[in-house]
């Protein structure tokens, strides 16, 4: 059983970042308001999740860390919405296989906590103790016991780069968390959890950028597009500031992209790229999650009409902007 769910890690957990993921996407799903997260050596000696959830009833932390079980598919009973959410009962079944894992818990209902501890998928340790509520997952020594994928890990330095970007994207997606981020014992980031997108660049990315910032809001047949873009007097040699949120997740597309770049095209010079910070809500018909197992590149149907709406509400935000 090990086994496969080693290889089922193969999947789900690629690097430190895709460790992260997983385990801000259950905290968001508990209903936290407060996630931490906290890493050293790039997270590849350890990584951190902490937060203020509704927590895991003791008598079910041991089913969370078997293979397909997941608590969500009672709460979502369309297998579509599901799919396309990613909630397969995988990730810390698989995160568990191949690390040294302890996870602390309190249900919001019980009096005390629990704290297990794994190793391999193997469960060494548990015990009762006080905690408060909601749940918080260490992962140490990822990789450790297969050393094909550990070899593949980069430099601390690159994989702590690629769980910040995570973190940002997650904090840019939930501005009602409140996220703070610890690389090696230093605060790398904070969010304010108010709820407002704005205040969230803002303590992202500074002034420079919050005061370009340009509203979007806009609907038309089959999308609705939110958010803010920077004026083109910000600009990046990197599309890695270009952010979009399908649903609320973030997403990579090809659409969007093209979209927005063909939207500022009159106003960026080669090689430079715009800020965007922009919420696309459509119907998940029209989305596919799952062309990459790491569910950050999504395809759509209709794509050359998304982009086109795209470029057009772009265009006309920077028309009425007076830079
Ligand atoms: P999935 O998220 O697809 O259900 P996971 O393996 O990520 O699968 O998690 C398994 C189960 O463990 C979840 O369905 C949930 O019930 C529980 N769980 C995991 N993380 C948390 C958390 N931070 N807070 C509360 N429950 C959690
Ligand atoms: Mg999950």
């Amino acid at each position: 059983r090990q086994v496969r769910n080693q290889i089922s890690a193969g999947e789900v957990v690629k690097r430190p970042a895709s460790v992260v993921k997983e385990l801000i996407e259950n905290s968001i799903d508990a209903g936290a308001d407060k996630i931490s997260v906290e890493i050293t050596e790039g997270g590849r000696e350890k990584i951190m999740v902490r937060d203020n959830g509704i927590g895991i009833p003791s008598d079910k932390i041991e089913e969370a860390f078997e293979r397909y079980t997941t608590s969500k598919i009672r709460e979502i009973d369309d297998i579509h919405s599901l799919e396309t959410l990613g909630f397969r009962g995988e990730a810390l079944a698989s995160i568990a296989s191949v690390s040294r894992l302890k996870i602390k818990s309190r249900y919001q209902s019980e009096k005390k906590g629990t704290i297990i501890k794994f190793a391999g998928g193997e469960k060494k340790e548990r015990k009762t103790a006080g905690l408060p509520v909601g749940t918080e997952i260490e992962v140490r020594d990822l990789f450790f016991n297969t050393p094909a994928r550990f070899k593949h890990l980069k430099k601390s330095a690159t994989e702590a780069k690629q769980v910040s970007r995570r973190i940002t994207a997650e904090a840019l997606a939930y501005p009602e968390i409140n996220f703070s981020y610890e690389n090696d014992g230093s605060e790398r980031m904070k969010t304010p959890g108010d709820g407002n997108l704005k205040s969230v660049i803002f303590h992202l990315f500074g002034e420079e950028i919050y005061s370009e910032l340009i509203k979007v809001n806009s609907s038309s047949k089959i999308l609705e597009l939110s958010g803010f873009i920077a004026g083109p007097k910000v600009t990046r040699s990197s599309r890695r500031y270009e952010f979009f949120f399908i649903n609320r997740r973030p997403a990579i597309n090809g659409n969007l992209r093209k979209g927005v770049e063909s939207g500022y095209s009159e106003y960026l010079n080669k090689g430079k790229y715009p800020l965007v910070f922009l919420n696309i809500s459509i119907n998940p018909i029209l989305t596919d999650f799952n062309v990459h197992p790491n569910k950050k590149k999504i395809k759509f149907s209709r794509g050359q009409e998304i982009r086109e709406i795209i470029a057009g509400e772009i265009e006309e935000a920077l028309k009425n902007y007076e830079g």
